[in-house]
């Protein structure tokens, strides 16, 4: 029911923001845009970096991350439908993140809805609300609000856009934004995978650069801490598994 308004606020406000763009056309809709796209995509980039490696100060359901061998099962769904019934959509987010290095294709499997459930609630709306209420008592530039409804967008989708780059089945509408550059490819995110040191940027990947600079630093600061990758119970599981080349 909640995700039904939210959905309805969704349609509402975006139909309210074309509208404002449509009365005052201007060539800086475009660059406006792709400027929202840019600073959407770094965000996206720090708060996968935060999430992978800061520690965060819950019990992860230990259980429910070596469910094994399969987690397709009735079983694990069940588990993890009541161990997200106990978390807030902060936390689920930050729970997706920290099991997608283990488990990197389960997030090519979710639904639309699951995906963008939490992200439309704490990262999408609030964004949305922000410019609604700009366009109504302030009549911001038609490029700022084009940058506003560009961060919203990505802010909602940013985990869909993850998943795609975990499936083989892309949709001709994302591939067609990858052929443009908008979304990043499969090959491109693989990088992060690779080297979960590099390559933060779930969206369009264009701030990927700035961010592995970024991680250097907080890295050398001790903010980001290799050890709070994974949950302990991960390494402890399996104490004679080789260090990726990566934790060495
Ligand atoms: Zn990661
Ligand atoms: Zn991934």
């Amino acid at each position: 029911m909640i995700y039904r308004l939210c959905l309805v606020f969704l349609g509402l406000s975006t139909l309210w923001i074309a509208l404002a763009l449509l009365r005052a056309p201007s060539w800086t809709i475009v660059p406006g845009f792709v400027l929202g796209w840019a600073v959407i995509d770094f965000g996206s980039g720090v708060v996968h970096m935060l999430l992978d490696y800061v520690h965060l100060p819950t019990s992860f359901r230990a259980d429910l991350l070596f469910f094994a061998p399969r987690r397709d099962t009735p079983e694990y769904t069940r588990m993890r439908k009541a161990f997200f019934a106990r978390l807030n959509a902060f936390w689920r987010i930050a729970y997706d993140f920290k099991v997608h290095h283990h488990t990197p294709r389960a997030l090519g499997r979710r639904s639309l809805r699951e995906l963008t459930r939490d992200t439309l609630v704490v990262g999408g709306l609030p964004v949305l609300l922000v410019l609604d209420v700009a366009i109504a008592v302030a009549a911001p530039p038609p490029w700022l609000v084009a940058a506003g409804l560009a961060m919203a967008i990505g802010a909602i989708y940013i985990q869909y856009f993850h998943s795609v780059m975990h499936r083989t089945d892309v949709p001709p509408l994302i591939a067609a934004m990858q052929r443009i550059r908008l979304v990043m490819t499969a090959e491109a995110h693989q990088a992060h995978h690779d080297d979960p040191r590099r390559s933060f940027a779930i969206i369009s990947g264009w701030t990927n650069p700035l961010l592995d600079r970024i991680f250097v630093l907080l890295a050398r600061l001790g903010i980001c801490r290799s050890e709070h990758l994974v949950p302990e119970r991960f390494d402890a599981a399996d104490p004679a598994a080789p260090v990726p080349a990566w934790r060495a």
